[in-house]
C-alpha cells in the first residue's frame, strides 16, 4: 500500500494526525529506506523467523509483513530498531485503530498470551 492519505482524511473525525506536506517528503525517503530494508538479508532473516512481533503467533513468512513500531507518522524512522515482523492481522489493526486503541490491543494480547 503505498497510497498517501488523503487530506480530507486526516481532518475528518480527527482520526489521524497527518497530512502535513513537509512530512510527506520525509516519509518518501523512509519509504523507500523501508523497501530496501525489505530486500535485505536481515529481513529475510527475520521473516523466517516466523513470528509476529505483536502477538506473538507463528506466521509463514509470507504472512508476516513490515511494520514501523514508532509509525512514520509519529516521527519513527526506517531503521532495523524500529522495524518489526507483524502478522497481517496486527498490521492492519494498527492501521486502522487510534495510537491508545493500539496500545490498548496490545496490553490485552499480552495478558491472554501470557509470558512464553
Ligand atoms: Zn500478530
Amino acid at each position: 500500500m503505498t497510497k498517501r492519505f488523503s487530506r480530507r482524511e486526516s481532518r475528518g473525525g480527527g482520526r489521524r494526525r497527518i497530512g502535513l506536506l513537509e512530512i510527506d517528503a520525509e516519509f518518501s525517503v523512509e519509504k523507500r529506506k523501508a523497501r530496501d530494508l525489505r530486500h535485505s538479508a536481515w529481513w529475510k532473516e527475520k521473516i523466517s523467523a516466523g513470528t509476529c512481533y505483536y502477538c506473538g503467533r507463528t506466521c509463514k513468512p509470507d504472512e508476516l509483513t513490515m511494520d514501523h513500531k514508532i509509525p512514520l507518522s509519529r516521527g519513527g524512522k526506517s531503521e532495523k530498531i524500529n522495524i518489526v515482523a507483524a502478522c497481517k492481522e496486527c498490521n492492519s489493526r494498527k492501521k486502522y485503530m487510534l495510537p491508545t486503541e493500539w496500545d490498548e490491543y496490545l496490553k490485552r494480547i499480552k495478558h491472554t498470551d501470557g509470558e512464553k
